[in-house]
């Protein structure tokens, strides 16, 4: 896009008002994965040309970047990450593309739950091999800290903030389209306390792929129990899903889901063997392609928030 609008410059500036040039002077950002990139959009509109890293559906756990993604740094006014280990790749993207300008963290100013990192392999930070046995878990921070939609206008503050000095002509327009969305986002908020509030007490429990809902449960006050950890790049050991299978009959579970942008073998046959059925997809880490049922970020919270209320009711 960006390229385009550069190449018609020469035309423009031939007699054409200078307003016509305004696709060109969109200010180049970009984010490590979907929902930043839309949140991004949401405060900045059409003053900003955004390029998302790890796109809809992708992993942004571990994601490889391709030798494409260090050239749209290159032009780039600011990157924008998530922070807490959760994209460590794109600071390695940042600095091979020699990039020297500001980068956002979206998770600035929040104290992070820890979470046990119990699994071989995994790479949030490249810390990941010197756990590889239960016995040795550490503690590390959860990244996931957008589920908990009064942390995500944390987000909103921290990414308005660095888009005003990054291009602070726009800053009148940054500082009304964060209000209007941090006050959607809050809105949101007390809708999901009211749906969770419908289900009793006991029953609010969800089965998913990994602990990517550690602050939702915290916050909305459900638990999550994932047969994979923190991350989603090794398969979960053999008794960990067997327990997970005790503990979904002994408590009668009846929300278990799949996500987005994991493997969802394990669930399956975890479902299968726990004799309850798969009730639907949520999305954790990234957003859906356009036209999806979570293209955006409030659209995904509301679409993870219908599917689980009914589903730990235990409705068919
Ligand atoms: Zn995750």
């Amino acid at each position: 896009m960006l390229r385009r609008s550069l190449l018609a410059l020469p035309v423009l500036a031939a007699g054409l008002p200078v307003r016509a040039t305004a696709q060109a002077t969109r200010l180049p950002i970009v984010a490590s994965f979907s929902i930043l990139g839309d949140m991004l959009a949401q405060i900045g509109g059409n003053r900003l040309d955004i390029r998302i890293i790890a796109g809809p559906d992708a992993n942004p756990h571990g994601f490889q970047p391709r030798p494409s993604d260090i050239q749209a740094m290159v032009g780039a006014r600011l990157l924008a990450r998530n922070g807490l280990g959760f994209d460590s790749w794109f600071d390695r993207l940042a600095r091979a593309a020699g990039f020297a300008g500001p980068i956002a963290t979206a998770t600035d100013g929040i104290t992070p739950r820890s979470m046990v990192h119990s699994h071989a392999g995994h790479s949030h930070d490249g810390a990941s091999r010197r756990t590889s046995h239960r016995a040795e878990a550490a503690r590390v921070p959860d990244p996931h800290c957008w589920q908990d939609l009064r942390l995500a206008q944390i987000y909103v503050r921290n990414l308005a903030e660095a888009l005003t000095g990054a291009d602070p002509a726009g800053a009148d327009i940054y500082r009304r389209n964060a209000s209007a969305y941090a006050a959607r986002l809050a809105t949101l908020d007390g809708w999901i306390r009211g749906q969770i509030g419908t289900v009793p007490e006991a029953r609010r429990k969800v089965v998913t792929s990994h602990d990517a809902f550690g602050y939702f449960g915290a916050a909305y006050g459900v638990t999550f129990l994932a047969p994979q950890g923190i991350s989603t790049e090794t398969e979960p050991s053999a008794l960990q899903v067997a327990a997970l299978i005790r503990q979904i009959r002994a408590e009668a579970i009846t929300a278990v889901f799949v996500e987005n942008m994991a493997n969802a073998a394990t669930l399956r046959r975890l479902a299968e063997e726990a004799g309850v059925s798969i009730r639907g997809r949520l999305y954790a880490d990234s957003l859906s392609a356009p036209g999806g049922p979570a293209a955006t970020f409030e659209a995904m919270m509301r679409h993870n928030v219908t599917l689980v209320v009914p589903a730990m009711r235990g409705a068919a």
